[in-house]
């Protein structure tokens, strides 16, 4: 670990966008429901961040006390994981975040973070990856 903080990739250099996918219209479609319900009012960037949580938490409790192997119903994971993608979208649309670009742009930066010739295999987390004989030799 070498202290250094990595910057995320500059703003614009993301190839995708939300608004070239179903995203946008999703996001568009939940600004209107939440529209017609005058539930706009209630959507703070805390509450959505809150709520965003509490879904992922009714996700993880489908799973609670399950025995390896033991799912539960994948009808209601597919209801929880609706729920979540709704409130992260309502979350990124309040604060005008772009998802599509977010993700690629924190894919790049993990790129960065676990090079395949550290981490593949490896569970450690990348200020724990131990650097290759070569990376130390280039030092
Ligand atoms: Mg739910």
């Amino acid at each position: 670990m070498t202290g250094r903080r990595e910057e995320p990739p500059a703003a614009g250099e993301a190839r995708f966008s939300d608004a070239e996918t179903p995203l946008a219209a999703l996001a568009s479609e939940l600004r209107a429901f939440n529209r017609a319900r005058d539930w706009e009012q209630f959507h703070t960037p805390k509450d959505l961040a809150m709520a965003l949580a509490v879904e992922a938490s009714e996700l993880l409790e489908l799973f609670l006390w399950k025995r390896d192997g033991d799912l539960p119903p994948v009808a209601r994971v597919r209801e929880e994981l609706g729920d979540v993608l709704i409130t992260l979208t309502n979350l990124a649309s309040r604060l005008g975040v772009d998802l599509m670009a977010a993700a690629e742009d924190k894919i790049a930066l993990n790129a960065r973070r676990y090079p395949v010739e550290r981490a593949r295999g490896s569970a450690e987390k990348y200020d724990a990856l131990v650097p290759t004989d070569e990376e130390e030799e280039s030092r």
